[in-house]
């Protein structure tokens, strides 16, 4: 027996911010940043809780990869505060930190006896998903440990293509960059299925199709709704299909050396396809099958299975080229004298991490150091 599950109510669309406008609540909790409250959208929101009578605070102390420290002080400011409603408005950072701040309260205090509060999400990037997935990312120390719980599903996520507006050319790359391989890898992860194939396979439709658009002109509306969407299906996708190895290296090298969540995907993501498909040997395997299909669906060559998996794989190294991203970790500013003195624990790190178990194909202590190898020279 398998499961998918659909949880969250989705608002989307021009305006979709205006479902604020119709809540009932007696205290808010808003989680933010500081670039939300520099952009005036923590006062968009704030203004619609006036508006309805509902006391608010506003934590917004979230830095980008939140840690440890950031969920202890959201917590402190959460269980003063008793709030019947929490608010999540921010990149992927924010609501993971939204989600890790109730997650701990309610599972690790004697009030957890407190009903648990209505969990809005509202994304400002396209690309984590998070919105709707029962993930969060947190750091510890230079380890960003992924939690899995579905207590942390919001209940309403609003996907308002005007909050992505400002998002700046290099993170439209990263995040979008992200959706794409949320997609990819709960395509081919072992926990797939029809349901989260149908949603990979429109996610990775709409990046290739509105990626450059949002890029080039980050004003474009209908462009932004499209990721914007795209980045939520994938999320949907990933949340029952788990992902793989892109994502575990990715989170080792973000934790170890700050590289932007979505750009570490970008950097692994085509040494993963061709170690998964096993491009270079007999590349028959269900996973090679289905980048194949994959590439066809998107009109690339695809005579062959391998001529799929390399299309695909040019296409993707095309899309990171328009859009000027790095083609190594290298390039990314770490030094090779950095970058190898901390190779075995970023090893350790990504064998361990929750996203392994589901990689279509099973992998070994060499077989990633490897693969950081190739991305680290980007050959
Ligand atoms: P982010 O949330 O760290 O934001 C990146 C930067 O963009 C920040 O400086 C932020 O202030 C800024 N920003 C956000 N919205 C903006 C806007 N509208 N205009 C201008 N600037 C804006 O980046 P992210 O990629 O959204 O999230 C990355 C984090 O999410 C990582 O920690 C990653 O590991 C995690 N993650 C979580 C999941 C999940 O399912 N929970 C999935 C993938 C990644």
């Amino acid at each position: 027996m398998s499961e998918f599950l659909i949880k969250p109510k989705i608002q989307f669309g021009t305006n979709a911010l205006d479902f604020l406008s119709g809540l009932t609540a007696r205290r808010a909790f808003v989680v933010t940043d500081k670039a939300m409250v520099k952009f005036g959208f923590a006062n968009k929101v704030t203004d619609k809780l006036m508006q309805r009578g509902i006391e608010f605070q506003v934590y917004d102390d979230v830095a980008s990869d939140p840690d440890i420290s950031a969920i202890v002080s959201g917590m402190k400011m959460m269980d003063a505060h008793y709030p019947d409603l929490v608010i999540a408005l921010g990149g992927g950072s924010v609501i993971d930190a939204a989600k890790a701040v109730m997650y701990s309260l309610w599972h690790t205090r004697k009030e957890s006896n407190r009903t648990k509060p209505q969990f809005i999400a509202i994304p400002t990037t396209s690309g984590t998903g998070s919105e709707v997935t029962s993930f969060s990312v947190i750091k510890s120390r230079s380890e960003k440990l992924v939690l899995v719980d579905e207590f942390m599903l919001p209940d309403v996520a609003i996907l308002d293509p005007e909050l992505v507006k400002s998002v700046p050319p290099a993170i439209t790359a990263d995040t979008g960059m992200d959706v794409l391989c949320h997609a990819l890898e709960a395509y081919v992860s072992k926990a797939a299925s029809d349901f989260s194939d149908a949603m990979a396979e429109k996610a990775v439709k709409l990046v290739f199709g509105h990626l450059i658009d949002c890029h080039h002109q980050g004003d474009n509306l209908s462009a932004r709704e499209k990721m914007h969407n795209a980045s939520c299906i994938a999320g949907m996708a990933f949340t029952n299909a788990s992902l793989g190895i892109t994502h575990s290296l990715a989170h080792a090298l973000g934790g170890v050396f700050h590289v932007p969540h979505g750009r570490a995907n970008a950097l692994l993501m085509t040494h993963v396809v061709a170690f998964n498909a096993n491009l270079h040997g007999d590349c028959n395997s269900e996973a090679a099958k289905r980048y194949a299909y994959l590439a066809q669906s998107l009109g690339l060559p695809a005579n062959t299975v391998k001529e799929g998996v390399t299309s695909l794989i040019v296409a993707i190294n095309v899309l990171k080229d328009e859009m000027g991203m790095p083609k190594s970790i290298r390039d990314t500013g770490v030094s090779e004298t950095d970058f190898y003195a901390r190779l075995t624990e970023m090893v350790g790190q990504a064998l361990r991490d929750s996203c392994t178990p589901t990689n279509p194909r099973d992998v070994n202590t060499h077989q990633l150091e490897t693969l950081y190898r190739q991305a680290f020279a980007g050959v």
